[in-house]
């Protein structure tokens, strides 16, 4: 399978990296996508990659919650890494009020300059969206990027929030382990999400699913959310697995091997 999101270049795992990503192997986790935040971790991000070329795949992106002051310079650092950077999607960009709205105006620019510089390469886009649904829908269809593809990385929007995400063509929706939360109602209607259109994800470090819930989340514990939702699906769990997978290589353009 593969960990279509995580973050195994955070500084959590200085200590045990080579470890968890053996772990990572031995869980079956063949590839892993790993979504950029902003310039103070994307050498590390990079240098990772860049040892696991098979195995692990950088993207480069300005993360809403990174936008601030200096947010000209951090999309200008992102711009470098577009081209000449084998880079497999431009991430993660988008929206999240949930801490701050201070720099609302900022993020909203970020996001449109970032969306068209995708669009413009034919890159898939990693969209990050926290308490910004209206505006990141709104934002998606004035822009109106034929052609544009990408994924609602960690949804946990509402059942209509999901249908109208689906509604964007091209889009995906990736599942992390908050769906296996006993406080969240994902699970209701989670299978709305045609099987076609759903990949799986860790976020790790964070979000880790239950069994593993408050502990630091690793791509071996991908596993875990895979059989929850195979059971939400009623379907094999190799079935659910063989489904994201064909649909993160299809996203992410990601070779076979
Ligand atoms: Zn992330």
């Amino acid at each position: 399978m593969i960990d279509s999101h995580t973050h195994v270049y955070s500084e959590d795992f200085a200590e045990d990296l080579e470890a968890m990503l053996e772990r990572a192997r031995t869980a079956g986790i063949e590839q892993m996508v790993l979504p950029a935040v902003d310039s103070s971790s994307w050498e590390r991000l990079w240098a990772l990659a860049q040892r696991y070329p098979d195995f692990l795949y950088p993207t480069a992106g300005l993360h809403p919650t990174s936008v601030g002051e200096d947010y000209l310079r951090e999309l200008a650092y992102v711009e470098e890494r577009l081209d000449g950077y084998p880079i497999v999607a431009l991430g993660e960009i988008g929206l999240d009020y949930h801490w701050d709205t201070s720099y609302r105006e900022q993020q909203l620019e970020a996001f449109a300059t970032q969306l068209r510089w995708a669009h413009q390469r034919g890159l898939p886009v990693i969209l990050h969206i926290r308490e910004a649904f209206a505006d990141a829908f709104a934002l998606l269809r004035e822009l109106a990027l034929p052609g544009l593809r990408g994924v609602f990385h960690s949804f946990t929007g509402t059942e209509e929030e999901l249908v109208e995400a689906l509604s964007f063509e091209g889009f995906y929706v990736g599942i992390n382990g908050v769906v296996t939360f006993k406080n969240s109602d994902l699970r209701d209607y989670i299978t709305r999400i045609p099987l076609e259109r759903l990949l799986i994800e860790t976020d790790a470090p964070y979000l880790a699913p239950v069994p593993k819930r408050g502990r630091r989340n690793e791509p071996s514990y991908l596993p875990y959310t895979a059989s929850y939702l195979a059971d939400c699906y009623g379907i094999p769990e190799e079935r659910l697995v063989e489904a994201t997978t064909a649909n993160a290589r299809r996203l992410f353009a990601l070779p076979q091997h």
